[in-house]
């Protein structure tokens, strides 16, 4: 078996593995200025897709713009999730099959070109060749047996086992090992050959979560009661439900704003995929949802409660009308739920305590906590998920350290390394 690393090589986002040169594996999208994506476009006879995150789905309508147009294997959330993204995508950066340039004011140009690597006719054509399937439902394609195993990351996320007969290659994509509200941990270990691993926090041990969701609670109700507003920026996907879930189990008075809305709704049409359907749904009536219409936005800032919204770094999204409205006032609050990449608003908020907000710097007098509620296995989670893979070669990818992690598992007996960004690695 041959494996190509056209992306997610010693970085996170942009992820896309070629196998035998017909079998792909994810094809991402790096969020930056400009946008990256994968170091080549190839013609795969299949695509099979881990999850629906951006760094890994972002790219795929522009597989489908040629005369060849490969199958797309995934799991039901992961189908809706990724139509969703593209079209957001599409509304940020894209230019319509008309020809025109997207209507929204969002729609940013970096240095006079529009860059996405596809249309809107690409993204329509998504739906045909979508083939979906359930966790642990072998299925072939390209000459290869698939199976995909829960792994413990968004709703619908999966571990990918690829088969070829003689190999078995199983790529984890994103995992975590503990529960989570809105998904249980990993528990499948099937049996595999080669490991092609993420390693987003090798050298994090998250706090236990129910020690973080106290604390986070805690700190919002003592807000509340002291007649405060919380704004909390929150990843559309996954942590939006995640935090809904939270607020519910709480008690504590919310409203939801963003794309993270439609995604709860989408996610309650496949409740096989989340850990407890009925209490996302009882999540879903105890929030409100932000129409948005007449004002609402800026009249909800003074209600003493819980404002979820996107976007989880405040690099967009409804999040941006909120924090102008609540930020000078210190009883108010801002709790960051998630990493804050380099470069973002949401990191210089918190680390400066100002932050560029709409073209203008904003300094902040409410208070600006930082929680973390990570979907991703921590140091501890991905080395006993390895240990059921001693005798496996081990291929480190997806992380900002991967080289480092390697050498560790290196030095703990394990056949590892870290290929690099265009690398062509044979397994056997
Ligand atoms: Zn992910």
């Amino acid at each position: 078996m041959d494996i190509r690393f056209l992306g997610g090589a010693r970085e996170v986002g942009r992820s896309a593995i070629l196998v035998d040169g017909s079998l792909l594996l994810d094809f991402g999208m790096l969020t930056a200025t400009p946008p990256q994506f994968p170091v080549e476009t190839p013609s795969p006879d299949a695509v099979v897709v881990s999850h629906g995150h951006l760094d890994h789905v972002g790219t795929l309508p522009a597989l489908l713009s040629g005369t060849e147009r490969p199958p797309i294997h995934w799991t039901p959330p992961t189908q809706e999730l990724a139509l969703t993204l593209a079209r957001d995508t599409l509304k940020l950066h894209g230019v319509s099959a008309s020809g025109a340039r997207g209507g929204s004011k969002r729609r940013r140009r970096f240095g006079g070109t529009l860059q996405c690597p596809f249309t809107e006719t690409d993204v329509g054509r998504m739906t045909q060749v979508s083939e979906t399937h359930g966790y642990g439902e072998p299925f072939e394609t390209a000459g290869y047996e698939i199976t995909f195993y829960n792994a413990g990351h968004i709703p619908g996320s999966a571990h990918v086992l690829v088969d070829d007969g003689d190999t078995r290659l199983l790529y984890t994509g994103d995992f975590h090992t503990g529960d989570q509200r809105l998904v249980s941990g990993t528990t499948a270990r099937p049996a595999a050959d080669v490991v092609l691993c993420e390693s987003t926090y090798s050298d994090v041990d998250h706090d236990p979560r129910g020690d973080v969701e106290r604390r986070f609670a805690e700190s919002v109700e003592t807000t509340l009661w002291e007649g405060g507003t919380v704004v909390v920026p929150a990843f559309a996907i996954g942590r939006t439900q995640e935090m809904l879930l939270i607020c519910a189990a709480h008690d504590i008075p919310c409203y939801v704003d963003g794309m993270g809305k439609e995604v709860t709704r989408m996610l309650l049409r496949h409740p096989e995929f989340v850990r407890d359907a009925d209490a996302l749904r009882r999540a879903k009536s105890h929030a409100r949802f932000v129409t948005g219409r007449d004002g609402q936005r800026k009249r909800i800032t003074d209600q003493k409660a819980a404002i979820i919204t996107t976007s989880g770094m405040l690099s967009g999204g409804p999040a941006m009308t909120y924090i102008p409205e609540i930020r000078s006032n210190p009883t108010n609050k801002i709790t960051m739920t998630g990493y804050q990449v380099e470069g973002t608003p949401g990191r210089e908020l918190v680390e400066t305590g100002s932050a560029e907000i709409d073209g203008r710097i904003m300094p902040v007098s409410a208070r600006v906590e930082q929680y973390d509620f990570s979907a991703h296995a921590d140091r501890d989670g991905l080395l006993a998920f390895l240990d059921d893979y001693r005798d496996a070669e081990v291929l480190v990818n997806h992380g900002d350290r991967c080289e480092q992690f390697a050498d560790e598992l290196r030095e703990d007996g394990y056949d590892a390394s870290a290929p690099e960004l265009g690398d062509r690695v044979t397994v056997e």
